[in-house]
């Protein structure tokens, strides 16, 4: 299950990247949460009732669906779908926070915490919290409780306390650090359930292989219905969590490429996208060295994403190492791309994905039309679009009012 690429010898490092730059008072939760995980894989137990979970809570194995319409409207490679939109909540996170409410437990921890962007973590850990009677409080941006609304409600109705975070840009990066905050004063009873692949070890490493289950199935079900390995394996990248769950099992698989969609904005100039590989540099971000957007003197640069699930200065460190490696390839998908991307998928097949997962769909749809029939792309859709649908609808309502046309088709 762990990847080849990672560096020996040093622990919690991806060649020179991920590491544990924390304060002194949160070293001691982090050794107590990197030996409960060791524990916890030597325990056939703890894989028994974590595959449980996904099973019966999740509603895993996710499906692998072979998009025939939208292959023959692209005319090249085959396109499938691994559609983490079907799992309960909606999306991949689900995964990660049933693991991590399991290594709560065994910890004796009665108290999660999350950060929160889009909300769809958010949900996802209060939904875990619920399952197994935790509390839960989860930090968010005062600028993401308004545009995500409903998914503060839900997170209510399940119990969660909902806590508003008014500094920064008041979005992701500063309800991460508020959850942090929190940590360090709270770590003797309280687990901290991080949202992706980022954050100081071993949180990157959990995290994927918590999702790993991903591309694990979306591996053997390729080979099932198709025979073979898929020819190239397409993910969206906001922290890197779904990615670094579908990828990893294809690691070591040379002959099939990997690429990873980063949020291309309204363009590639500072502050108006959040492609942290595309156009970052390393430095230190919420504990772990990895690629950050940044200004020149190392202030984190403010991001842009139409998505707010991809809206991050940072990504996990294994993907700087990928990219470092050249296993993986990084691209960007511009907002006006994804957008279309939707209409396209929603069109074509009849699933509307998440804004994040449109970006990979849009950047699939491309390489796959480079590429001949007998050939096989694999997208890994994150998430539905239900969440994001009063969002696409005031910018399909904008993209169409200069043309006049396509408003009344658009909806
Ligand atoms: C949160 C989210 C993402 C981005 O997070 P990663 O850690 O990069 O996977 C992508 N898609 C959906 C649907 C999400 O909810």
């Amino acid at each position: 299950m762990t990847t080849q690429l990672q560096s020996p010898g040093r622990e919690g490092y991806f060649g020179p990247f991920g590491g544990q730059f924390v304060p002194e008072t949160l070293r001691a939760a982090l050794d107590q949460l990197t030996q409960e995980y060791h524990a916890a894989q030597a325990d056939p137990a703890f894989a028994k009732e974590f595959d449980r979970c996904l099973r019966e809570i999740a509603g895993r194995p996710s499906m692998l669906y072979y998009a025939g319409r939208l292959s023959e409207q692209v005319g090249g490679a085959r396109i499938y779908l691994k559609r983490e939109d079907l799992n309960h909540t909606g999306a991949h996170k689900i995964n990660n926070t049933l693991g991590q409410v399991l290594l709560c437990r065994r910890m004796g921890k009665k108290r999660v915490i999350a950060e929160t962007g889009a909300g769809q973590h958010g949900v996802a850990t209060a939904t875990a919290a619920a399952v197994f009677g935790l509390t839960c409080d989860v930090y968010m941006g005062a600028e993401d409780m308004r545009r995500q609304a409903l998914n503060v409600f839900r997170m209510e109705l399940m119990g969660a306390r909902v806590v508003r975070v008014d500094s920064g840009q008041r979005t992701l990066k500063d309800a991460t650090n508020e959850a942090m905050r929190d940590w360090m004063g709270s770590v003797a009873h309280t687990h901290y359930i991080i949202g992706s692949v980022v954050g100081p070890h071993p949180f990157p490493t959990i995290v994927r292989d918590f999702q790993s289950c991903i591309g694990r199935e979306a591996r053997s079900q390729m080979l099932q219905t198709a025979g073979r390995l898929p020819d190239v394996v397409v993910a969206c990248v906001g922290g890197g969590s779904n990615a670094a769950g579908m990828f990893s099992p294809f690691i070591a698989d040379k002959e099939v490429e990997l690429l990873g969609v980063e949020a291309g904005g309204t363009g590639l100039s500072f502050g108006r996208h959040a492609a942290s590989i595309s156009c970052g540099r390393p430095g230190i971000l919420h504990g772990s060295l990895s690629f950050v957007l940044q200004d020149e003197d190392g202030q984190t640069a403010p991001v842009h994403s139409i998505s707010a699930g991809l809206d991050y200065p940072g990504v996990g460190p294994e993907h700087a190492w990928w990219h470092q490696m050249h296993r993986v390839r990084y691209t960007t998908c511009d907002d006006a791309a994804a957008l279309q991307a939707v209409c396209t998928l929603s069109r074509a097949e009849g699933i509307i994905p998440a804004l994040e997962s449109a970006h990979a769909v849009s950047a699939a749809i491309q390489r796959a039309a480079e590429l001949s029939s007998d050939k096989i792309v694999l997208i890994c859709l994150s998430g539905r679009g239900d969440k994001d649908c009063n969002e696409i609808a005031d910018l399909l309502a904008k993209v169409a009012k200069p043309a006049g046309a396509t408003a009344k088709e658009g909806r």
